[in-house]
């Protein structure tokens, strides 16, 4: 009962409890002994353990964890291994007697986890896995493996760290048997709800899920909850059943796509008069508004921001003086640069708040009590000439975290220490300083609610067409949020699926309680396999609610036409809305309902529609396109009344301005500390690299070529070693070559404008050259999953053994490889699919080190690299089978 609220099991209105606390091993125990009553606006969160800990390894024996990859048929398994298990002489065993092949035996034969006691037994170890262990002479290795159900598994590729173990999505996202085993005991499990992701980070939701007792599936399989980094697809959309929920509302690219919420907002602008829309900074789609931005430009003049339209992380965004010194070339949005931006310490800040909206109509909108507040790391200084810094003028983490005076907190207390803080230390720094801190939330809340409602009209009618129940979608936005120093909230941008990675104790403290909270809020139906059998079968709302909505509409024109609004009973649907958003309102936990509140209609009342309540943002579709489309009823005001209305207002539904202050200056608590175990130092075996490298160079030489696969994994190993170098111990010619070398290349990496003409040397230019690099090599590796290649062919380097050479092969030991292998057969098959006319001839690679990286401009032609484009294509078709924008 106490992992179910809002109803019995077998009640329609059931739904799972979700909490933090659980996710950690050591409170997990008492709490499952000692059940807490989930109370309503309380600390539902409570304590993550860091997802880490799915990968088990000590240091002396091998240990090996399954985990569920991105492919079919795929698994990743994580090897701890002696360095002396992988003496050099036994290396040679390796298809025979290796701990690694020993695993991989044992991993497709069984599903428990596997441990070796030196190199002669093998047992299954069915017991719990030992906690991690920091060991110098231990390794991790990660294996991806192609399952194949008849031959148990048929390759086998590697990759491995220098110096961290690769905490990707897969690994830290892995769920620990004991997460499994506690899964088993909750009321998900035996109910069987089902999870599904499609494109998006799943470490942190997998591992909430997982341990919740919900099971993963996968393609086409029925699933309760539906988790997307994409668009919904429309089919997905009208086929949903009443129990199902997906994070998505159709068309909410209208809020979350730069160039439409700027529109959008425009037109609220001229609608309902700039003083009331005046939320985001004035700006223009490049090249279509030149002209506008020319005029702005001789009224206020610049400094502008410049964004490429479809971008995020701070990819390609420069600040210039003047508009020509923007190119002409591509479409960009162009918005004034807010000069005087709040700073903490002297450093630029700038905020990301989630915002859960469960439904467009009515409109329900909760801000999250907890966000996150993203220094700049230089200090800010207005000055023209400083312009091209992106470490001081951007606030993004993506950019900062290669400046190497970035700081990042270690313990999850520490809300205001370093680069990162959180909201409501902002709030308590602010009130410090005498600032009128609840003025500042008010005015977030009224940003949110009017950039929702400036683009709600094309949703509602989305929902109406294409969603079936009027649970089934909700959807968690990230605000980015600029603060001028006037206190001044704007609106950058919104984003769609709003990171879940979690970089520090503070994000995964602050993560794993806004999902858990979300998922208690939101409600995931506690539907018995029997209930989902009976209203699979029932009619939706799109099919039965017609002759329903008649009556609304003749009820509620009546009811606005005469003043005194006669009392009318509710009809069944706004009975059941009215008492879901009570039920929801106790699940809350930490976030806070913005809308409705008592006074929301008096603030926001002129912007809906007086008959359906709807917010309006084209003038020409009211009162006519649009109430054809949608029936008439008004929810909004059928809420507000019955919440708020007179005498109504219970305590429960109290969500005064006082107390969602309250709740934002409050520092998120949970009931027990939230473990981060940091990413783990492990070394790589330097001599058996070395050894390996030898045996590769020999059989390069005697005629084998790497596969294209091998080729690009090992270019992307060897850059990633660059880019580690490089931001520990920057070097000017080094990153001259980078920056020359990703200028050349083209594609979706390129350097700033303003930055390429910089001749500043500087901490901050290191910080962007290794971003840029960082950027290339996620794109790159994309690419290169395209080239998945799981046979061995004839010529080529078995995968196996070059598998091997790559989990301990250090930056030198991949440049000898790459430099002797285009040498001896003079194609370049990292950058290159085929040879060609736009292909250049391979330059000669001077010897001894970084001779690999000096020539490496040389073999860009100066056209750029043109990515095989039918092979990639056929891959992101692949990828977006499932997906598709509305
Ligand atoms: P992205 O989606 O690529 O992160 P954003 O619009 O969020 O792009 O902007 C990135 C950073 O640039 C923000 O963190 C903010 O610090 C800064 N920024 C963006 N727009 C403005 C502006 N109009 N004025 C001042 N700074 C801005």
């Amino acid at each position: 009962d106490e992992w179910v609220t809002s109803g019995k099991i077998g009640s329609r209105e059931a739904v799972l409890v979700f909490r933090t606390n659980i996710l950690n091993p050591k409170t997990r125990k008492s709490l499952l002994e000692t059940p807490t009553k989930l109370k309503a606006g309380t600390d539902s969160h409570v304590a993550l353990s860091t997802p880490s800990e799915a990968i088990h390894k000590t240091s002396s024996s091998p240990t090996i964890s399954k985990t569920q990859s991105n492919f079919k048929n795929q698994a990743k398994i994580f090897v701890a291994v002696e360095k002396a298990d992988v003496k050099s002489k036994e290396i040679e065993k390796f298809n025979h007697r290796s701990p690694i092949k020993k695993a991989l035996d044992a991993f497709s034969s069984s599903d428990a986890s596997v441990s070796s006691d030196g190199d002669e037994t093998m047992q299954i170890n069915e017991s719990k896995p030992r906690k991690p262990h920091k060991s110098k002479n231990s390794s991790i290795i990660e294996i991806e493996v192609n399952l194949n159900k008849e031959s148990g598994y048929d390759s086998v590729t590697a990759s491995q760290s220098n110096t961290e173990i690769n905490t990707s999505e897969e690994d830290q996202g892995a769920s620990s048997e004991e997460d499994n085993e506690c899964g088993i005991n909750m009321p998900a499990h035996q109910l069987k709800i089902t999870y599904k992701f499609i494109q998006t980070e799943t470490k942190l939701l997998r591992k909430i899920f997982n341990v919740h007792g919900l099971t993963e599936v996968q393609g086409d399989s029925h699933f309760n909850l539906l988790w997307t980094g994409v668009h919904m697809k429309l089919d997905t959309l009208r086929n949903l059943s009443l129990y199902q929920r997906v994070n998505h509302f159709p068309r909410s690219y209208e809020l979350t796509r730069k160039d439409r919420l700027y529109k959008n907002i425009e037109r609220m602008q001229h609608l309902r008069g700039m003083k009331h829309f005046d939320i985001v900074p004035q700006s223009f789609i490049l090249p279509l508004e030149i002209r506008d931005l020319i005029f702005s430009h001789n009224k206020y003049r610049g400094p502008w921001i410049v964004k490429p339209a479809a971008s995020s992380r701070g990819r390609g965004i420069f600040i210039v003086n003047s508009p020509d010194q923007i190119p002409q070339d591509e479409q960009v949005l162009v918005s004034k640069y807010i000069v005087d931006p709040l700073c903490i310490d002297g450093h630029k800040c700038d905020l990301r708040v989630y915002v859960l909206v469960t439904s467009f109509d009515p409109l329900i909108i909760y801000l999250y009590e907890e966000g996150i507040v993203r220094l700049a790391t230089v200090r800010y200084d207005r000055n023209a000439d400083n312009l091209w810094n992106p470490c001081m003028h951007l606030c993004n983490y993506s950019i900062n975290k290669y400046h190497s005076d970035y700081i990042r907190s270690s313990d999850a207390q520490d809300e205001d220490v370093g680069h990162k803080w959180t909201l409501s230390a902002l709030l308590r720094h602010l009130k410090l300083q005498g600032c009128d801190t609840h003025l500042l939330m008010l005015n977030i809340e009224d940003l949110i609610i009017k950039a929702v409602l400036a683009c709600a009209q094309t949703i509602i009618s989305a929902c109406r067409m294409f969603v079936p129940n009027v649970n089934n979608c909700f959807e968690l936005y990230g605000f980015d949020i600029l603060i001028d120093n006037t206190l001044k909230p704007w609106l950058l941008e919104v984003n769609l699926s709003p990171s879940m990675g979690v970089d520090s104790p503070l994000d995964t403290k602050v993560k794993a309680c806004l999902v858990t909270d979300l998922l208690t809020c939101v409600g995931i139906p506690a539907f018995t396999p029997e209930m989902r059998n009976h209203y699979d079968g029932k009619s939706s709302r799109l099919r039965s609610s017609s002759c329903q909505r008649q009556i609304d509409t003749t009820e509620t024109l009546r009811s606005t036409k005469s003043k005194k609004k006669p009392v009318i009973p509710l009809t069944q649907e706004e009975q059941r809305i009215l008492r879901s958003a009570r039920l929801q309102y106790t699940r809350r936990g930490g976030f806070v309902r913005i809308f409705p509140t008592d006074d929301s209609m008096q603030r926001y009342g002129n912007f809906l529609d007086p008959a359906n309540g709807i917010p309006i943002s084209t003038p020409n579709v009211q009162g006519q396109t649009f109430q054809t489309l949608v029936t008439q009823h008004n929810y909004n005001q059928m809420l507000h009344s019955n919440l708020f209305g007179s005498g109504q207002r219970s305590p429960k539904d109290d969500n005064s301005q006082e107390n969602r202050i309250k709740q934002y200056e409050r520092a998120l608590e949970t009931d027990s500390e939230i473990p981060f175990l940091k990413k783990q130092i492990v070394e790589k075996c330097e001599e058996e690299g070395r050894r390996l490298r030898k045996q590769m160079l020999k059989k390069i030489s005697s005629g084998s070529t790497l596969t294209h696969f091998q080729a690009r994994q090992t270019f992307s190993l060897y850059l990633e070693s660059v880019l580690r170098r490089l931001t520990q111990d920057p070097k000017d010619i080094h990153e001259k070559i980078i920056l020359k070398f990703l200028t050349k290349y083209g594609g979706g990496v390129k350097p700033p404008v303003l930055f390429k003409n910089s001749q500043n040397i500087s901490k901050a230019r290191s910080a962007m050259v290794a971003k840029l690099l960082g950027d290339f090599l996620e794109l790159y590796r994309r690419d290169t999953e395209a080239y998945i290649d799981s046979f061995d062919h004839f010529g080529m380097i078995p995968t196996n053994a070059y598998s091997l050479f790559l989990m301990h092969a250090q930056e030198s030991d991949l440049e000898a490889v790459l430099t002797h292998h285009t040498n001896v057969t003079g194609i370049m098959p990292f950058l290159y699919n085929r040879c060609g006319l736009t292909v250049p001839p391979t330059p000669p690679i001077p010897s001894g080190l970084h001779g690999f990286l000096r020539a490496l401009p040389a073999m860009v032609s100066s056209y750029g690299v043109s990515r095989d484009v039918s092979k990639y294509d056929g891959y992101i078709k692949n990828c977006d089978k499932n997906c598709e924008n509305v």
